[in-house]
């Protein structure tokens, strides 16, 4: 499916130079967004994946229907201060400031097999940081899905070595 036809560009926001990629309008269109979610179910299968964790707030959009199909659990990744119990967490670098995220220290069980989730791969930061997390814990990551690359941010750099999928690209 050509999924650009259902992404909306946004010229210069959240601020000028910006083309903000809003998945809404995907989201919006049942047989769009059930093709989107089909194709990453298509891509966890021969994974064996135990959980999908995604990062606040558009992770769980892609990563809580994928693991409803799957039949497995979904753990969020969340922004400091959201999670209620002890958590651990991991800080990283964005173009202004730093952003810190966390999950539940008792999330993930060492050993299991973790798909990760995000709407948009941009440089990168926020799936390297979310790694980060399912590995300190001792999950292993199986793969890594986004319904949309930035592909002249080169976000992929930072994910060598892992089974990475997009649905549509922008050059
Ligand atoms: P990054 O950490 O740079 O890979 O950025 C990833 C996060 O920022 C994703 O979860 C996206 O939701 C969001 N994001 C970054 N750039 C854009 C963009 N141009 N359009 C829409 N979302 C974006």
């Amino acid at each position: 499916m050509d999924y650009k036809k259902y992404i909306t560009v946004v010229e210069d926001w959240p601020k000028p130079g910006i083309r903000f990629k809003d998945i809404t309008t995907l989201m919006d269109n049942g047989p769009a967004y059930k093709s989107a979610v089909n194709e990453i179910v298509e891509f966890a299968k021969d994974k064996n994946v135990d959980l999908i964790v995604g990062p606040e707030a558009r992770g769980f959009i892609v990563g809580c229907p994928v693991s409803y199909a799957l039949d497995i659990g979904f753990a969020p990744v969340r922004k400091e201060g959201k999670l209620p119990r002890e958590v651990i967490k991991v800080a990283y670098g964005l173009e202004y400031g730093e952003n810190v995220l966390t999950i539940h220290k008792d999330a993930i069980k060492p050993g299991q097999r973790v798909l990760i989730t995000d709407d948009l791969l941009a440089t990168g930061g926020t799936i390297e940081a979310t790694i980060n997390l399912v590995e300190q814990l001792g999950g292993i990551v199986v793969g890594c899905a986004f319904f949309v690359e930035l592909s002249y941010l080169d976000g992929r750099d930072k994910l060598d070595g892992y089974d990475v999928l997009t649905l549509t690209s922008y050059e």
